[in-house]
């Protein structure tokens, strides 16, 4: 991944500096080769800015993964972090604490979810996305075609083929890219995969519902992200997720909608089903969340909505001992606050749009199409040089991400100025456009 980053050029790019070099010769001694050798190691950010051990700067476009939404060390952040953490940093789940307590019901009124709704938290999005699936096989027990004294099936999960929902097993048995999920098989059964985008798919898989011996279970929800970051950026289009609503409704399955890099304000709404050019409108039964909803904390969960469903969880259906931690609260509290004060939702959509159309009118024809909501984005490459790309661009004091071999992906603080996207614009509108493919 990184062993051409350690190059230079005439226009002055920043090299892989001596104690980059050292650091990440020990890193590779003592870490799991599960990411590849980072491209460099971090020291210390500020704003939408972070530095490198040797000293370089980089303006950030990846943001740690959609997940740094208020930028580096936020004053505001970093006083509700510290005097957290000199209160009481946790608890265990046999106390409670101010800060969860707070959170749940911002996260609640936040997603608009009806009175009654309630929010678990974990530590991630994998997490997160485990409780949903968990409380939908619950969910999935209650349909009648389920029921094992009338020759019932157990019920079904559907996702979507490029769909992304994590690494612990659960999760990754409904994540689509068979490279990183076929090697761990057998997973979790009774979960299908149905072409994204495609109506009569998902109408098929619905239909295979039999009665008795015949046919298959019942489903019990569908899995799906809005815009599929990890695929590279691709929304499934309103009209698509209307009809999978629609359909979920008819057959009496939940709709969960995978909002963990999606979600906090990213796609210019606070969840991305909130814009009806993302969903059409609809409500979901579940919400996920992480990434960017603690500004770096590790914090994630899941939103039920409606008493009813919140329900079918009961003491000991599931847990986590770090789940609702009060340091990360306070820290996913603080990041709400700042997302609030600072209007950094309507700032997401306007930094997006000129991301965008930027990029579109730089006349750098390595750039064919962008496409994404708010600051969650990608611009299709005229071919299929991304690593290069971002190499290139990285020596150059920006980091953006290589999400596909033909696509970047960018994904900044929710902070990021007029300015700073003019900077990056300059930056990607100087790429040679005979970088070397992937
Ligand atoms: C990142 C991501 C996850 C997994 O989150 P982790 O915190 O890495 O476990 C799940 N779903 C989506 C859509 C994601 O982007």
């Amino acid at each position: 991944m990184s062993s051409d980053v350690n190059t230079t050029s005439a226009a002055g790019p920043e090299p892989l500096g001596p104690k980059d070099s050292q650091w990440l010769g020990e890193y590779s001694q003592v870490h799991m080769n599960v990411f590849g050798t980072p491209l460099r190691v971090m020291d210390h950010g500020q704003g939408a800015r972070v530095w490198d051990v040797d000293g370089n700067e980089y303006l950030d476009f990846l943001g740690g993964i959609a997940v740094n939404s208020i930028g580096y060390a936020h004053p505001k952040w970093v006083k509700a972090v510290a005097e957290q953490a000199a209160k009481v940093a946790h608890v265990s789940n046999y106390f409670a604490t101010e800060p969860q307590i707070e959170l749940a019901a911002r996260l609640v009124k936040l997603a608009g979810a009806p009175e009654g709704s309630h929010v678990y938290f974990g530590n991630s999005g994998a997490e997160g996305n485990e409780a949903a699936l968990k409380l939908a096989k619950l969910y999935g027990r209650t349909l009648p075609g389920a029921a094992p004294a009338m020759g019932g099936k157990p019920a079904r999960i559907i996702a979507l083929t490029n769909g992304f929902h994590g690494r612990t097993l659960g999760a990754l048995s409904a994540t689509w890219k068979p490279a990183i999920r076929k090697p761990f098989g057998p997973l979790v059964p009774n979960i299908e995969f149905v072409r994204a985008g495609d109506p009569f798919a998902l109408y098929e898989a619905f239909s295979e519902t039999g009665v008795g011996h015949y046919g298959k279970g019942p489903v019990a929800a569908v899995i799906m992200e809005l815009i599929q970051g990890e695929a590279g950026v691709k929304p499934l289009g309103a009209d698509y997720v209307k009809k999978v609503r629609e359909m979920c409704d008819i057959n009496h399955a939940l709709l969960i909608i995978d909002e963990v890099q999606t979600g906090i304000g990213r796609t210019g709404a606070w969840f991305a089903f909130q814009r009806e050019d993302l969903s059409g409108g609809v409500t979901p039964d579940m919400v996920t969340f992480a990434k960017g909803v603690a500004g770096g904390f590790p914090m994630g969960g899941m939103i039920a909505f409606g008493e009813k469903l919140s329900a079918l969880f009961t003491p000991g259906s599931h847990g986590s001992t770090f789940a609702g931690n009060p340091l990360g609260a306070a820290a996913a509290l603080a990041t709400l606050d700042v997302i609030e004060e600072d209007g950094l939702v309507a700032n997401a959509e306007e930094r997006g749009r000129q991301l965008r159309d930027g990029l579109m009118a730089c006349g750098n024809p390595l750039y064919v199409s962008t496409r994404g909501r708010g600051l969650l984005d990608a611009v299709e490459l005229a071919h299929p040089c991304a690593h290069a790309v971002m190499n290139w661009c990285l020596e150059r004091g920006l980091i953006v991400n290589a999400v596909r071999a033909d696509a970047l992906r960018f994904a900044p603080p929710l902070i990021v100025s007029e300015k700073d996207i003019d900077e990056a614009l300059a930056i990607l509108k100087a790429v040679p456009g005979d970088l070397p493919d992937d």
